[in-house]
């Protein structure tokens, strides 16, 4: 090593000397600031956010009430199937807008009741089955017994989407 080099270490390290000093005082200060800061932030910050379960018991009763209601017009629809085959397209019609008039609006408050997550995917599902049944209304107009048929596998299709969202 050059006489130079030497000297370069030297001055090197007796900076890094002061360095370290330097960055002791530093250290306890900003320790102090942090302790200052903690106090503060604990004292103003808001609690933690509980990650409690999704629904709560009252939810859950309450989720359960509304889809105990639609199982059984669900259960009814089956109903609508010997009237499409038999071509009674007056019960028909009569069937959708008596007994499963309600259908509509009791899927979207079940769909409301559910945490948000799960609503939009809910509605959806209440809106197709309520879309067609519609679909077996005009095909019972125009005496469709395709249109019907159909409509109708895909009502229990999407009554099937709904009842996939609901906890149990
Ligand atoms: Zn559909």
């Amino acid at each position: 090593m050059q006489l130079a080099d030497k000297v370069k270490v030297k001055q090197t390290l007796s900076n890094l000397v002061r360095h370290k000093l330097d960055m002791a005082r530093y250290r306890s200060i900003l320790a102090f600031v942090l302790v200052i800061l903690a106090t503060v932030l604990v004292s103003c910050g808001s609690p933690p956010v509980a990650k409690g379960p999704v629904y709560s018991t009252a939810q859950l009763e309450q989720i359960q009430r509304y889809s105990t209601d639609i199982q059984t017009l669900r259960d009814r629809m089956e109903e609508l199937s010997p009237l499409i085959t038999a071509e009674q397209w007056n019960d028909v019609g009569s069937f959708i807008h008596g007994p499963l008039g309600e259908l509509r609006v009791r899927m979207a408050r079940l769909a409301r009741s559910l945490e948000p997550k799960a609503q939009p995917a809910a509605q959806t599902a209440a809106k197709e089955v309520f879309e067609h049944l519609i679909a077996i209304d005009e095909a019972a107009q125009a005496r469709d017994s395709a249109k019907a048929v159909r409509n109708y596998g895909e009502a229990l299709r999407d009554f099937e989407a709904f009842f996939q969202l609901i906890p149990s």
